[in-house]
């Protein structure tokens, strides 16, 4: 949770009576990733996403660490298309999602955007804290709704100063933050897009623990940095391979290990980077 979030979300759980928030409040109109967002996974059809109810980093840690931590946690509940934090905004509090996707943008300007990472139950938001600086260096926005545990950031780190173990596990995460930044720049220079397209569907599919979600092509257009028809084309193509059928914005992914052939090295390399530092 960062410096704008308090009035963004509410407790999942609270003590007392839930924040009042409004959509005017939580959604910053205007921009087209954040409209793309709000189109892109509302009224979900299909099979219904299993919520995790863990963070992959919190359940790595030595049981003592862990419910310390948590102790100091609340759980909130993050809304689609919500902008949690902008460049350069001082972080407030740290996330761990639990059910929730945040995508972290990159903008030129404010026409043109480039997601850098995609943060699931395996990763966690604010972690520029770990280096001793509390300013965020992307924008934040909920691709996903659902829960998270927040922790204020001075009561963050001074759990980082305590624990060892915390300060190692996120460390390594912090490694893998910066492998995935590296490869985004390799992947968006060097790979085509239906590459690209097949992995981020496949990254996607594996944040959301399903085969089906709803997403437009709006929404994937705004995250790679392309065009519409672009992705339009490249859609096409991946569906015309019977990989993934893509109709009206249901997109379903038919033969996963054909998508993982199609999609650059950029999917694998990521999956094994995680498991081998953090698995
Ligand atoms: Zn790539």
């Amino acid at each position: 949770m960062f410096e704008s979030q308090r009035e963004q979300h509410r407790p999942a759980s609270a003590d007392g009576p839930a924040e009042s928030i409004s959509e005017s409040d939580g959604v910053r109109q205007g921009s087209s990733v954040e409209e793309a967002a709000a189109d892109a996974t509302k009224g979900a059809a299909g099979r219904q996403a299993p919520r995790p109810a863990k963070n992959r980093l919190l359940e790595a840690l030595p049981r003592q660490d862990r419910e310390q931590l948590l102790a100091r946690c609340e759980r909130v509940e993050l809304r689609l298309a919500d902008v949690l934090c902008e460049p350069e905004e001082r972080i407030r509090s740290v996330l761990f999602p639990t059910g929730s996707i945040i995508s972290l943008i990159t903008c030129a300007d404010a026409n043109a955007s480039l997601e850098v990472g995609l943060v699931g139950d395996e990763g966690m938001l604010g972690n520029s804290l770990l280096l001793g600086v509390n300013v965020s260096p992307h924008r934040a926005l909920v691709q996903r709704a659902g829960t998270a545990w927040s922790i204020r950031a001075p009561a963050f780190s001074r759990e980082l100063e305590r624990s060892v173990a915390l300060r190692r596990e996120l460390g390594r995460y912090l490694y893998i933050v910066q492998r995935q930044l590296a490869r985004t720049a390799i992947c968006t220079h060097f790979h085509g897009l239906d590459a690209r397209l097949a992995r981020w569907l496949l990254t996607t599919s594996d944040r959301v623990h399903c085969d089906q979600f709803y997403i437009t092509q709006g929404f994937i257009s705004s995250m790679l940095g392309v065009r519409r028809a672009g992705v339009n084309r490249a859609a096409g193509l991946l569906q015309d391979r019977e990989l993934i059928r893509y109709s009206r914005g249901q997109l379903s992914i038919l033969d996963r290990r054909g998508l993982q052939a199609a999609a650059c090295e950029c999917y694998l390399t990521a999956k094994q980077t995680y498991d081998r530092i953090l698995g």
